[in-house]
């Protein structure tokens, strides 16, 4: 059985959304990104994730000027995120 349009919804860090309301989509969108242990490497700079979330939301702020409303990060946990990158969608520039 197919699924209607209104059944079919896209989980996001904002809720749930309809596939309609996604509006201009980056599908493959990386926040901030290093391999599995990454950390590990004593040579690695510190990052700090709150100057990156913040030159982030500036740069998204930039392209919602052309139209951007959603944007998919599909980093894993290992992926060197951090809990301090999900106040990007909060903040509120798009659906992550
Ligand atoms: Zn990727």
């Amino acid at each position: 059985m197919a699924k209607s349009e209104s059944t079919v919804k896209i989980n996001t860090v904002l809720g749930p959304i309809s596939p309609d309301d996604m509006g201009v989509t980056l599908p493959h969108e990386h926040i901030c990104s290093g391999y599995p242990g990454w950390n590990l490497d004593e040579f690695s700079p510190a990052l700090d994730f709150k100057t990156i979330a913040d030159n982030a939301v500036a740069k998204i702020e930039k392209a919602k000027a052309y139209g951007l409303k959603t944007m998919v990060d599909p980093a894993s946990m290992d992926f060197a995120t951090d809990p301090a990158l999900h106040r990007i969608s909060p903040a509120g520039p798009v659906s992550t």
